[in-house]
């Protein structure tokens, strides 16, 4: 029989106001899906090819974009797909630690170069009763306090990675608690790069499934308090293709050299709606503006707020000119000469006008958060 994968995919109809439940069915031998609608019982997307689903995007919690609907896949719906996607896509919970956010682009570009695949990346700022719900199990322990003390004392990228045997080679390549320890044992580890000593060990790897579940639960199915500063700041957004490539640990670390302060950053899943209305002043101006809101709205992108005097102006320079092309050409240092392919896939969105930072900024951390 053909290879092919079910899952249960959930749509929100907004103008229902309800959930639309689908079979969804994914064919590797010709790229191409299927949709039948489980309440109406009967077919809704007829098997047809789908160019833009790569096998990658085939997990529980996926974001699909399926012509303007943004479907996610809730449930496996048959053994065959369960058996064989649920190791290859296990899940942890790292965490950048607040010793180790000023690296944070350098840490993504490991994670990426070791093959993990990023499901969700937030930046939080944990009070300290959350760290120590997060730490409960060491309550108590000589180093609680000052482990509470740590974790509250900047912002933290909490990250849920995927991977084959996910849980396990995290562990293995942020290496032992002790950065000391690290060094001697493993020293090409995170902790032993980036560690400092016990405490300020750079990052947090879950301990086994159930952790993990806990934990990606504790960061990612409910709120934190929005830190997002809303003042001297613009947005930049890596767009859907350059974090589908491995890229966004690149450019985090070049906007991070450059001396950018990042001060909020979450991976966002834009519908063709918000897509439209983000990017509603281009229209009719550019004449790519349809291809824009289709890329923007390809698959996750990470929303960054980036803090510096003159913060659009600033920015604006270091991302380049809107063609990667002419960029390579006249300012070869750029982020879209460096990582764009071509002015749709440019690699990095930035405000525009000096005015727009905030109202940006606020587009991503204030209306799409809610
Ligand atoms: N920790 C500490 N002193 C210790 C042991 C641990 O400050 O003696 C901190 C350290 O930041 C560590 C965290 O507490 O990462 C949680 O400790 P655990 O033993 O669970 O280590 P992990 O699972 O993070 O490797
Ligand atoms: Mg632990």
């Amino acid at each position: 029989m053909e290879e092919r994968y079910a899952f249960i995919a959930e749509w929100y109809d907004a103008n229902a106001s309800l959930t639309r439940r689908y079979q969804f069915l994914y064919f590797p031998s010709d790229n191409a899906i299927e949709m039948y609608d489980i309440k109406n019982r009967r077919i809704f997307l007829k098997r047809s090819k789908f160019e833009a689903i790569k096998p990658e995007q085939l997990f529980i919690s996926s974001v699909i974009n399926v012509h303007s609907r943004q479907l996610t896949l809730v449930d496996y719906a048959d053994d065959f797909t369960r058996t064989k996607l649920t190791n290859r896509t296990e899940r942890t919970l790292a965490i950048i630690k607040p010793d180790a956010v000023s690296k944070m682009g350098t840490i993504l570009d490991i994670i990426a170069n070791e093959g993990f695949s990023l499901c969700h990346v937030k930046m939080v700022r944990l009070s300290r009763k959350a760290a120590a719900e997060f730490y409960a199990e060491h309550t108590g322990k000589h180093f609680f306090d000052q482990l509470l003390d740590f974790m509250t004392s900047g912002p933290a990228v909490a990250i849920e990675l995927m991977a084959p045997n996910c849980i396990r080679k995290w562990r293995q390549l942020i290496g032992p608690t002790n950065p000391a320890k690290a060094r001697e044992e493993s020293p090409g580890s995170i902790r032993a790069k980036f560690g400092t000593d016990g405490t300020r060990n750079a990052c947090h790897g879950s301990d086994s499934p159930s952790s993990a579940e806990r934990e990606i639960g504790f960061f990612f199915r409910r709120d934190h308090s929005n830190i997002a500063q809303f003042s001297n700041c613009t947005l930049g957004i890596i767009k859907p293709h350059a974090v589908a490539s491995g890229l966004g640990g690149k450019i985090i670390n070049e906007i991070q050299a450059k001396g950018f302060q990042i001060s909020v950053l979450e991976m966002f899943f834009l519908e063709r709606a918000n897509g439209d209305e983000f990017l509603e002043v281009y229209k009719g101006v550019v004449s790519e503006y349809t291809q824009m809101v289709a890329q923007l709205c390809s698959g996750p992108c990470i929303a960054m707020e980036i803090v510096a005097e003159n913060a659009p102006t600033e920015f604006r320079e270091i991302v380049g000119p809107s063609d990667p092309e002419i960029a390579r050409h006249l300012r070869p240092h750029t982020l879209r000469a460096m990582f764009g392919k071509d002015k749709i896939q440019n690699a990095v969105h930035c405000t525009d006008l000096p005015d727009d930072g905030v109202l940006e900024v606020e587009y991503f951390f204030r209306v799409l958060q809610n």
